[in-house]
């Protein structure tokens, strides 16, 4: 196995696990313990001083947490990462590892509702300030960097809208100023896209998601270039104190040996799904990847996406009240945020993950009150289909 690299499938089942060193063991053992005892004093010393390798206490390194990490190092094809409590600790610890007071972060023209309340934390107790940016032009971010831009901070595909940005026009213009980009990955997971590969620094998910994809975890993961994931192990995150547990580790190792298979058949599901909702009368718009009025989207589809991904948001006709009698009439699907599991989710962004933003910002996202998220399921598409069109026909 060593030092061969596999594809994708076969990296989610087996990387960075060798049942050899632990007992022949198939799948990873739990090492649910919060400390780790020294062979001597003198091991303790040198353990600590960073001369020898090996586990000292969970909240600093934890075995299975480590396969868990080598794992999603290999999937993104970034050098090394670290494991989180949940993805806003991952995006925390990611944020205030690179900026100080007086720094800028240029985001995407959205980002997801907590991701937007902590750069407003960082404005208001460090004077970290933040800008939102289209990015659809080297023209446009060379406009919006500012001479203290530490670094871009991206979703793609943004989070409802689906508007995609394009990740090497962004490296490309990040790397003339020698400023990290940063990527939530989460809508994606690796199998559909992978930033590194297109010139981008840091990549980050709330493994909540598609990752775990059983809906029973809340954790995040950061993938980066070696040196900044040991200043973030022995800084944002020792210090700050989000790390996971080693059960959640192990429950996402699990999760990860099927990401291949479930993705492709959430992709295959939300495909038919958006050919039923385009064609319906009571659907005002309709946003997925790749399929939207943006030529340059389908392009930049192509260019950095595998499939377009299993979510599509739609603004059904009518006001705020219609989108919620819509909602109340579904059976199957289940009125709640979160996303990427096998049961199909649906959630009204204006009133629940983006009711922080001010109206006004929101509204500037394309975030309308009529508009719906919805995260499609691994159950049978028809079935999924049928509950949509019930609930149609009864507004
Ligand atoms: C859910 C989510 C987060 C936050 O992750 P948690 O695991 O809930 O902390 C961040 N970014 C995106 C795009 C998300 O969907």
């Amino acid at each position: 196995m060593d030092n061969k690299n596999f594809r994708f499938e076969t990296e989610a089942i087996h990387s960075g696990y060798r049942s050899g060193e632990h007992q022949g063991s198939l799948v990873p053992p739990l090492y649910q313990s919060s400390t780790f005892t020294f062979a001597s004093a003198e091991q303790g010393e040198r353990r600590f001083a960073g001369q020898e390798e090996g586990f000292i206490y969970s909240r600093l390194g934890n075995p299975t947490v480590k396969i868990l990490e080598d794992r999603m190092a290999t999937l993104e094809q970034g050098e090394a990462a670290l494991a989180f409590s949940s993805g806003m600790a991952a995006v925390s610890a990611v944020l205030t590892a690179l900026t100080k007071t007086g720094d800028h972060i240029l985001c995407s023209q959205g980002v997801y509702g907590c991701t937007f309340g902590i750069l407003q934390l960082l404005k208001g107790k460090y004077n970290i300030e933040h800008d939102f940016s289209a990015m659809t032009s080297l023209e446009m971010l060379e406009k919006d960097l500012r001479p203290n831009t530490t670094c871009i901070y991206i979703e793609t595909p943004i989070n409802p809208t689906m508007k995609l940005v394009d990740l090497e026009l962004v490296a490309h213009a990040a790397k003339q100023r020698g400023i990290p980009v940063v990527v939530d990955n989460t809508f994606c997971s690796p199998y559909l896209q992978t930033p590194i590969t297109h010139g981008c620094d840091i990549v980050i998910h709330s493994a909540t998601k598609y990752i775990c994809g059983h809906g029973d975890v809340i954790a995040g993961i950061v993938v980066g270039p070696s040196d900044f994931i040991r200043r973030v192990s022995k800084t944002t995150q020792k210090d700050i104190g989000g790390i996971i547990s080693p059960f959640d580790a192990w429950l996402l190792l699990r999760g990860l040996k099927t990401l291949p298979v479930r993705m492709d058949r959430h992709c295959e599901n939300a495909n038919k799904l958006v050919e039923f909702l385009r064609n319906h009368p009571k659907i005002e718009i309709l946003y997925f990847p790749g399929n939207s009025d943006h030529i340059e989207d389908n392009e930049i589809m192509q260019k950095q996406m595998k499939k377009p991904g299993g979510l599509i948001s739609f603004s059904i006709k009518g006001t705020k009240q219609t989108a919620q009698l819509f909602m109340n009439h579904l059976k199957l699907i289940k009125i709640a945020v979160s996303l990427g599991d096998a049961e199909t989710l649906i959630q009204h962004p204006a009133t629940m993950t983006h009711a922080v933003v001010p109206e006004e910002d929101r509204r500037k996202m394309g975030i309308e009150d009529t508009l719906l998220r919805l995260s499609v399921g691994l159950e049978a598409w028809e079935d999924i289909k049928e509950d949509l069109e019930q609930a149609l026909e009864k507004i």
